[in-house]
């Protein structure tokens, strides 16, 4: 298996990263992960744009580094690793230095590394459904920056494990933001509700599309701020991530959502969903 690293592609066993590498010492870096389906890379100019802009929030310099390069990489990688069904993730710290605080020298080269994985769809749960338990949402400020700082996101989804639920819905102060790895939706009378896209989430890909298929469905896609009590009496739950797509929720904590079935709604933006993969491949 090949993997990405210091510009260079090598196998998984000899991938080293030096323990001062700011990454490892204060998760000083940004990700992304692609999906690919069919061999392709699927969105690769919206995820790394969205990683230049999350380069950008910190201050972090990708002179040299470009959007069709970084696709570039990606596609190699996966050809490399006989990919067809998957994903690559990929990731950019701010380099190698002592360890101190402030950022390091300019001359400090970012440090790139990326693997690949082979998986299907996740077809059964697309079709039935799944748990999210909900959690208080800990985390800093700035949930739009991609950042390697998962802490509270781990310790969401740690919990949703331990309860046998497939994701846990964050909250601050009752006011759902979004999911531990995804964005969330309620659907209430024929209408979809999400978050909006500000410093308390981050800006799914999965999202944009999603909000692109309901405007061509003539459904209103509503970006305000919901309470827990409102996603608890919704009609349907989604949540949405390049890994899981557009991802039905039929019970939240204890609570039945709906009739505790797939609804219409959600049903109409999978479809959508799969063209808009057809469309790209
Ligand atoms: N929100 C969080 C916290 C995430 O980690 C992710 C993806 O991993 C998303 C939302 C969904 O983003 P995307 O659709 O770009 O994968």
């Amino acid at each position: 298996t090949y993997i990405f690293i210091n510009d260079e592609f090598v196998d998984e066993s000899e991938g080293k990263i030096n323990y001062s590498d700011r990454g490892y010492n204060f998760g000083d870096g940004i990700y992304e992960y692609i999906r690919i389906y069919d061999g392709k890379v699927f969105t690769s100019k919206e995820h790394y744009e969205r990683l230049f802009r999350s380069a950008k929030e910190i201050g972090l310099n990708l002179e040299g580094y470009s959007v069709e390069g970084l696709t570039e990489v990606t596609k190699t990688l996966a050809a490399k690793n006989n990919v067809v069904n998957g994903g690559v993730y990929i990731q950019v710290t701010r380099g190698v230095a002592p360890r101190n605080h402030p950022f390091p020298d300019a001359s400090t080269k970012p440090v790139f590394s990326a693997f690949s994985k082979s998986y299907d769809r996740p077809y059964e749960e697309l079709k039935n459904g799944v748990k999210a338990i909900t959690v208080d949402d800990i985390r800093w400020l700035r949930c739009d920056i991609k950042s390697l700082n998962l802490l509270g996101n781990v310790l969401a989804k740690e919990k949703a494990a331990q309860n046998g639920a497939f994701e846990a819905i964050m909250h601050r102060d009752q006011t759902v933001t979004e999911g531990s790895s995804s964005n969330v939706y309620a659907v209430k009378d024929g209408k979809i509700y999400t978050h909006p896209a500000n410093n308390l989430i981050l800006n799914g890909i999965t999202r944009r599309i999603i909000k692109k298929s309901a405007e061509a469905l003539n459904i209103p896609f509503i970006e305000e701020a919901f309470t827990l009590d409102f996603l608890n009496d919704a009609d349907e739950v989604i949540i949405s991530s390049t890994s899981i797509e557009v991802m039905p929720v039929i019970q939240v904590n204890d609570n039945k959502i709906g009739d505790g079935k797939v609804g219409q709604i959600t049903k109409q933006l999978q479809k959508s969903f799969d063209n808009y993969i057809e469309s790209e491949a």
